[in-house]
């Protein structure tokens, strides 16, 4: 498929759950080389770390961010000044060669493509403590887009095919509007402040699992050089074979199910027109945005 040869091409990489079918590896092929040119629009050229799960989803995993001896030549090799370069992909035999060895998850750094030093989106990890319903995240984001508005900015909301949601944001990196990757993590960090300033019941900002006490932990740490987000279009090592699916702010309502993102689903998904289709179009400069922050 794509020009890579699939070995167990029957093997079960999500068993059957809830009344959703059976995930093979030739279905996860067939699934990435389907989405290949929504799913490479946010990973190709990027350093990536993919989540791999060889015996499916119940086996052993690990995050592979190095390439492995062996490693397909259809991978890029991407120069992040380490001892080893970094794995990218950067076309649809690439995903299909990520899927062959097990890869489940693509999880590329907020960079421009091509540049690992320069970020050209911000990412807000949504993440809900046990026990509050999605409702809860989806009223969230709904108060963090007008707050990234009135910045200039143009918020963009996926599910994650987990608990949360991820509202992303799209930055310009042409040499005017250019910005650190420290300067990225800093607006990120007083924005998820002020939300937790404004709104004190519903946001925490401390990572520990403890502070959460039925709060929502508005994670910034996304941002930073290195870290990394799950791709849009991405599948999950997660029962069910859910993807992390672009939505439109329309979308998020009473009633959104992120278990209804599936790679089951994928066909019908992608004859849809993609909700994400301008948002390299929506970029704006971080820059004043960091001055209103007083940043
Ligand atoms: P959920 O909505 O269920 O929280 P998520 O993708 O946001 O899904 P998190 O556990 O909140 O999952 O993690 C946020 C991001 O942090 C991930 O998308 C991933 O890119 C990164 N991440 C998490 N764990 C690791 C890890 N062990 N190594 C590298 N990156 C990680
Ligand atoms: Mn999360």
């Amino acid at each position: 498929m794509a020009g890579v040869t699939l070995s167990h091409p029957d093997k079960v990489l999500w068993p059957a759950q809830g009344g959703r079918p059976a995930v093979t590896k030739a279905d996860l092929a067939r699934y990435y080389e389907a989405a290949a040119p929504r799913l490479l629009t946010h990973v190709a050229q990027r350093p990536v770390s993919i989540v791999r799960a060889p015996e499916g989803i119940d086996g052993e995993r690990f995050f592979q961010r190095h390439a492995m001896p062996g490693h397909s030549p259809r991978l890029a090799l991407i120069d992040v000044k380490e001892r080893k370069p970094y794995v990218g992909v950067s076309d649809a035999g690439g995903l299909v060669a990520i899927g062959q060895s097990g890869g489940l998850e693509l999880h590329p750094w907020g960079c421009r493509p091509g540049d690992p030093e320069t970020p050209d989106q911000i990412t807000f990890d949504l993440d809900p403590d046990e026990g509050l319903d999605f409702g809860d995240v989806i009223a969230a984001a709904r108060m963090l887009k007008p707050y990234l508005e009135g910045l200039g900015l143009t918020p963009f909301v996926k599910t994650t095919g987990g608990k949360g949601l991820h509202v992303v944001v799209p930055i310009k990196s042409d040499s005017r509007s250019r910005v650190e990757w420290d300067q990225a993590k800093a607006f990120a960090k007083a924005v998820s402040e002020a939300m937790r300033k404004d709104h004190p019941e519903r946001f925490t900002t401390t990572l520990a699992k403890k502070a959460r006490g039925g709060k929502i932990f508005l994670d910034y740490l996304r941002n930073g050089r290195m870290a990394t987000a799950v791709a849009p279009w991405s599948p999950r090592a997660r029962p069910g074979a859910t993807i992390a699916f672009p939505l439109s702010w329309g979308q998020v309502k009473a009633g959104l199910d992120p278990r209804a993102y599936t790679i089951a689903d994928a066909a019908a998904l992608l004859k849809k027109p993609d909700p994400w289709k301008d948002f390299r179009k929506a970029e704006a400069s971080l820059k004043p945005a960091l001055k209103k922050m007083g940043l």
